[in-house]
């Protein structure tokens, strides 16, 4: 007898204080091993993209989506998407393991999750990984079809750009970011499309990445300094804008940032949350990551209101976020504390009073023949 995949397909359960529903994935004939973590859904079902990295153990995977999916709970609380938080991750290397087949397994762990997490892209997870997913579940956003709203790293970079602005703006007194310099650590998907933004709006850039052809091919089109990827933190600059991994703002790089401001796409960039507090008593002024990188968010979810997906939507609820951190800020100066608790006070509050919670169902119109 052949063993199809859904007879060896594991899904299992395991229990985290603190959170809804994490699931173990697991399949032997593919070698799939990845988790969904579903956070809080008071605001509607889990939405949060599917990573892929070659962790090195379970536990750091686990730790990392935990974050992950919490993050999304409060990214989406504050940017009103009517949506729970989640996330997954598979572990995996993306350069190296065959992922087709890994993708179309946890795509059908997805399915039998019936909606209660939606995925979508994330790192080493592309548009084009996303569409393979989504040939075994309808559960998926942000596709490469026409009644989808296709990659959203264009609609994050916008949203990092009004962020930096609104950091400028409380440093310089003006929205322009003609001639400030700021710092961009990774030039993948968004960190690209940032770097474009801001060379087209006359700012000064310095660029890294770990990838040397992705950074000479950036520096070229957008005339940047480049730097080592060691260095970029300690630039001096206006406007300092991680967008690569997470955990970079911590008890041993905060004390050699010059930077007078962080700005960035990058999810989870605090290791702990008492990091936000070293950076207030150092002066810097810090846009909460899951606040200035809704920008995907907010675009992906209008792929499913009933009307269906439109991108002049999605631009205008994007620009807003300018507006949204500018209150963050106020409400930080006014108690006096880190602006990252500003933007989780303000979460809370939503969530305690369910405050944007998702009225209609979503409409997943790509899987609508
Ligand atoms: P990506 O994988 O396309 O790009 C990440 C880039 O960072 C790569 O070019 C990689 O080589 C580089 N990098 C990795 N480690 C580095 C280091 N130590 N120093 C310098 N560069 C390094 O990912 P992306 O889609 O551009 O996302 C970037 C970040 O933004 C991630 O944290 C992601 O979770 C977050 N984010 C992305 C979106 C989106 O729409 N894509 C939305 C919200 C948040």
């Amino acid at each position: 007898m052949t063993l199809t995949l859904e007879d060896t397909l594991v899904l299992e359960e395991i229990f985290v204080a603190g959170y809804e529903k994490v699931i173990k994935i697991t399949e032997k004939q593919t070698g799939l091993r990845a988790i969904v973590c579903i956070h809080n859904t008071i605001l509607g079902p889990a939405l949060g993209g599917t990573r892929i990295y070659p962790y090195a153990t379970f536990e750091v995977a686990l730790n990392d989506v935990m974050r992950l999916s919490k993050g999304m709970t409060y990214k989406s609380a504050l940017s009103e998407s009517g949506w729970g938080g989640g996330k997954s991750v598979i572990i995996a290397d993306p350069k190296k393991d065959n992922m087709e087949e890994l993708l179309l397994a946890f795509g059908q762990a997805v399915d039998r999750l019936k909606g209660q997490y939606i995925c979508a892209e994330d790192v080493g997870c592309g548009p084009e990984g996303v569409m393979t997913i989504s040939r075994a579940t309808p559960y998926v956003v942000g596709l490469l079809h026409e009644k989808s709203s296709g990659n959203p790293s264009p609609f994050t970079a916008w949203g990092t750009y009004r962020g930096i602005q609104s950091v400028i703006k409380k440093i310089h007194g003006t929205d322009s970011v003609q001639d400030k310099v700021i710092a961009i650590q990774g030039m993948g998907s968004v960190g690209c499309c940032l770097a474009e933004i801001l060379f087209w709006e006359g700012a000064k850039l310095i660029i890294a990445d770990i990838d040397r052809e992705k950074v000479a091919k950036a520096a070229k089109k957008f005339g940047a300094q480049v730097c080592s990827p060691e260095e970029i933190m300690k630039m001096e600059c206006d406007v300092f804008s991680p967008s690569a991994m997470g955990g970079i703002l911590n008890s041993q790089t905060i004390p050699q940032l010059r930077c007078r401001a962080i700005a960035g796409c990058a999810n989870n960039q605090l290791l702990k949350d008492d990091d936000a507090d070293e950076l207030s008593k150092r002066g810097i002024l810090y846009a909460p990551d899951f606040v200035i990188n809704a920008g995907g968010l907010i675009n992906v979810t209008q792929e499913l209101e009933s009307a269906g997906y439109h991108s002049i939507v999605a631009r205008n609820r994007i620009h807003k976020l300018y507006d949204q951190l500018m209150t963050i800020y106020d409400i930080a100066e006014q108690n006096r504390f880190s602006t990252h608790n500003a933007a989780v006070a303000l979460g809370d509050y939503r969530l305690k009073y369910g405050i944007g919670k998702r009225m209609t169902p979503p409409k997943f119109h790509h899987a609508i023949a």
